[in-house]
């Protein structure tokens, strides 16, 4: 594009693509008035991805200029399409008034910039955002080997830092599962098709902007603070992700100072190892078909508050490995279960606004008197709420220090209760939001403003009788400001003597005609200036009240960091008591055992559709002990529970973890710090696997990874390859879990004759799913007890889904002889269907066919040397011979 300077170029074109040269990867929002206009490739884009209309503008360098625009005030809609589609948007507004601009020439262009970049990781709008989920910003940083990642959340101001494995970067990526990853080109690679698996906006930035040094002095620049000593002892990678985290808030906050709470410093040990894999499996967040409807986190969150629903989803993806958080935190929940005050507390805590975002967005200079208004009564509901709770002196540890947390901000409410009005607008420029008494110099100002609008409706009356015309009216629209209109048939009355000495014409439409005169000029410019003062002071009032608010921005987040606590562990009581839920014991043991464990999404789909009620079973995987089995091996029938019993056991222990009671009679998990499973398996053509590639990719992980803390279920492998091959797969995969990987397993399968390895492996028990099968029928029990299945049912599973029935007596008839065949020893598949009747769609009991006589007249044919007339004769024989 070219450049200013070219006289073809207007100079407002030469100020948009002098903006656009600053930012060739976004599209640029360029305000103009009450749009956001696009221009050139931008607009064919924007156009496109919002279906708009694409019109023109003008013409650079002889072409047309494409041209599309959204209006300012909807504009919040486009950019969340444009976001949602992986585009930037960098927002560009006028930076002064086109009156402002003229003072510097008639031909000036208003004055425009950048004031900010939207970006996928850096929202903080409430209608960009989804209130119960975090929106993280990631970076990722390599050096010589080691890697870190840090994420924040601008919105929230949350920022967290941790060392990654460079083999899990993958896990750590879909645990923090972030909008957006900064990356430097140099590293791309260690990233590229991970960001691509789980769909996460990749930004690149300059290697600089990874820089550990530089790190340094960024961070204690941005917390003034003389060392980071006190945040934690960062290595190298950990400092260079911070550092670029901070680049690009910079970057695209365009010189606003996003709120960040000090870094935390995650340690990977402290929570449980999940594996992308694990995760979709087993539908933590997200249901198999990525919708949240069906996931674990849509049926156990009961929070009442965006921020404690952001807390539950923290804790489901992460769950800890520390025996005392967990204990923590099921203290908290026990407290709720027990106490009289639950339902008080959830009722205050439904009231509660998002805190922390209000916050952000008042720190970002982004916020309007609503988002006071959110603190004021967040601040108030959490005092209320500490009332409470503080009338209980057994509060347990969490909630005590919840209490103290949520206390002591009166200096604040007090500022804001006085200050605020009670009906508040969006937007501050729109005024009216500071109560009247607050301010003396603003109630003045009001009291003028509004005389004025009192004396104009006694200056209507006046005119009115003076004029003799009773339909005068004065009214006031945005062009004219304040005017008088009569109908047009008095026209010729108010243009003729003696009222047109004091009537001023200013414009005649269809129906009426408007007038002013000069003493309703000089009141209306009393009331513009009175407004006008009055909204200056309103301005800067907010900003004192902003200002007092950013200085309690530590404040204000504990507190909502204390309300989140209160929600999830109330809200965590409230599905115990809900759903007979009990408290698991976590410990430092090797135990994993669970007496009438249920899985908590599939008994509410049951529930929902009325069906019948799920049917609780055991587990006990526990080691360490004599004759205990941490390896079972389940065999059973299709459709009899088995996925769905292994499933229930890795989600209670989870459960467990992240602090909740677990749908269970009793439980007792000795702290498991990896979870992997391998549950069914699909293609990922993309990236060139086939569904066995992906199996045994799958298995390997575990197999190679595993620890003796993990827990590993696996759900019949080998099934994508040849029946031998998958049975020795599976085969040796046991053996491995046993002899090397020692953990607490279960594996489920259907080839039965790896039910014979529990006789081999001490440490291995078989356990199996009960049908009965009764009147010809198989009935599902879905009891899991020990022992082992000798048959899966497959065929009748199979005739339930519909299959033909020519089909379905087929497939008995060939299971019949091949199981025969089995017990007779035979080792060819065709030499156990040897004989086997042909395929016949048509009988339901196939009859055999008469084939001895055909035969015997064929047998000795040699067809070569058939004479036309032999081969004949032939043919009528053979037809003789068939049966009737
Ligand atoms: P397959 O071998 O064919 O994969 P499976 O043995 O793994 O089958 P699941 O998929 O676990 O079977 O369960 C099949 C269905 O049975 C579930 O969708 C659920 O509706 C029901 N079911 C499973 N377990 C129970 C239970 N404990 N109580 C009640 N219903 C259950």
């Amino acid at each position: 594009m070219a450049k200013d300077g070219n006289p073809n170029v207007t100079p407002m074109m030469a100020q948009f693509l002098e903006i656009k040269q600053d930012h060739p990867d976004a599209l640029l929002f360029y305000r103009m008035g009450d749009f956001y206009e696009l221009f050139f490739e931008d607009a064919i884009n924007a156009a496109d991805t919002l279906d708009i209309a694409l019109t023109k503008r003008g013409k650079h360098l002889g072409k047309d200029i494409p041209m599309c625009g959204v209006p300012v005030h909807s504009a919040e809609g486009y950019l969340l399409t444009l976001i949602r589609k992986g585009h930037k948007v960098a927002v560009c507004e006028q930076l002064e008034s086109p009156a402002e601009a003229k003072k510097r020439g008639s031909k000036s262009v208003v004055k425009r910039g950048v004031v900010r970049l939207v970006t996928p990781g850096t929202l903080t709008e409430d209608s960009l955002l989804n209130a119960r989920h975090h929106n993280f910003l990631s970076a990722i940083c390599e050096v010589r080997g080691k890697v870190a990642l840090a994420w924040c959340d601008l919105s929230t101001g949350d920022f967290f830092i941790s060392k990654c494995d460079p083999a899990q970067i993958f896990q750590s990526l879909a645990r923090v599962s972030p909008k957006e990853l900064l990356v430097s080109a140099r590293q791309l690679s260690l990233v590229e098709d991970i960001s691509q698996d789980l769909s996460i906006s990749t930004t690149e930035l300059a290697d600089a902007s990874f820089d550990s040094k530089s790190a340094i002095d960024k961070l204690s620049g941005r917390y003034k603070v003389a060392t980071l000593d006190g945040y934690g002892n960062f290595s190298k990678p950990e400092l260079g992700a911070m550092g670029a985290i901070l680049d690009y808030l910079e970057l695209t906050q365009h010189g606003q100072i996003a709120r960040l709470k000090t870094p935390v410093q995650e340690n990977v040990r402290d929570t449980v190892v999940i594996d992308p894999a694990t995760r979709n499996n087993l539908e933590l967040t997200n249901a198999l078909n990525g919708e949240r409807d069906g996931s674990l986190l849509k049926v156990i969150d009961r929070t009442k508050t965006p921020s404690g629903a952001r807390m539950l989803e923290r804790r489901l993806t992460a769950p800890s490995t520390n025996i005392n958080e967990i204990a923590d935190r099921l203290d908290a929940v026990a407290f709720f279960v027990n106490a009289t005050l639950t339902a008080t507390v959830s009722d205050h805590l439904k009231q509660t606004p998002d805190l922390e975002r209000a916050l952000s967005r008042i720190t970002l200079e982004r916020g309007g008197p609503r988002d006071l208004q959110a603190i004021l009564t967040g601040l108030e509901g959490a005092a209320q709420i500490a009332e409470f709770l503080s009338e209980d002196a057994q509060l347990p540890d969490h909630l005590s220090s919840a209490t103290r947390s949520m206390t002591g901000r009166d200096e604040l409410i007090d500022a804001l209760s006085e200050a605020l009005a009670e009906e508040l607008p969006l937007l501050a420029r729109d005024g009216g939001f500071i109560a009247s008494g607050f301010n003396a110099e603003l109630d003045e100002a009001r009291k003028l403003r509004d005389e004025g609008r009192s004396v104009i409706a006694g200056m209507q009356k006046q005119y009115s009788d003076t004029s003799g015309i009773s339909a005068l009216k004065i009214k006031h629209n945005n062009v004219l400001g304040y005017f008088i209109e009569t109908p047009a048939t008095h026209a010729q009355k108010m243009l003729s003597e003696p009222l047109s000495e004091t009537f001023i014409h200013r414009q005649t439409t269809a129906n009426a005609v408007r007038f002013t005169t000069v003493e309703l000029s000089e009141m209306e410019t009393k009331i513009h200036n009175a407004k006008s003062h009055a909204l200056e002071i309103e301005l800067g009032i907010f900003d004192t009240l902003a200002e007092l608010v950013t200085r309690h921005a530590d404040q204000i987040s504990e507190t909502s960091y204390a309300l989140a606590t209160v929600d999830c562990a109330a809200a965590l009581a409230e599905n115990a008591l809900r759903h007979g839920w009990t408290r698991p014991t976590v410990d430092a043991s090797r135990a994993f055992q669970i007496a009438q464990g249920r899985h908590p999404v599939v008994e509410a789909a049951l529930h929902a559709q009325g069906a019948a009620q799920f049917v609780p079973n055991d587990c006990n995987l526990s080691c360490d002990t004599d004759g205990a089995h941490p390896i079972w091996l389940l065999t059973g029938p299709n459709m009899a529970g088995k996925s769905t019993f292994l499933r229930q056991n890795a989600i209670i222990a989870l459960m467990a973890q992240m602090g909740s009671f677990v749908p269970a009679a009793s439980a007792h998990i000795g702290v498991i710090d990896q979870l992997f499973s391998r549950v069914g398996a699909a293609d990922d053509l993309a990236r060139g696997r086939s569904t066995f590639m992906v199996e045994m990719v799958e298995t390997a992980a575990i197999l190679n990874q595993a620890g003796s803390n993990a827990l590993v279920i696996l759900d019949e492998i080998g099934r994508g390859t040849s029946t031998y091959d998958g049975l020795s797969i599976a085969w040796a995969s046991l053996e491995h879990l046993h002899e090397v990987n020692d953990c607490r397993a279960l594996f489920a399968t259907h080839y039965h004759e790896l039910t014979a390895l529990p006789s081999r492996f001490d440490k291995m028990a078989n356990a199996t799913v009960a049908v009965r099968e009764w009147d010809g029928d198989v009935v599902f029990l879905h009891e899991v007890k020990p022992g082992a299945a000798d048959r899966s049912y497959g065929v009748h599973v199979a005739r339930l889904a519909g299959l033909p029935e020519a089909v379905i007596n087929r497939a008995r008839d060939i299971l019949d002889k091949l199981e025969k065949g089995e017990q007779q020893g035979a080792v060819k598949t065709s030499d156990l269907i040897d004989g086997l009747p042909l395929f016949s769609a048509a009988p339901t009991q196939p009859t055999p066919l008469q084939e001895s006589k055909v035969e015997e007249l064929l047998a000795n044919v040699m067809p070569d040397a058939l004479t036309p007339r032999e081969a004949l004769d032939l043919v009528y024989k053979l037809k003789d011979a068939m049966p009737d």
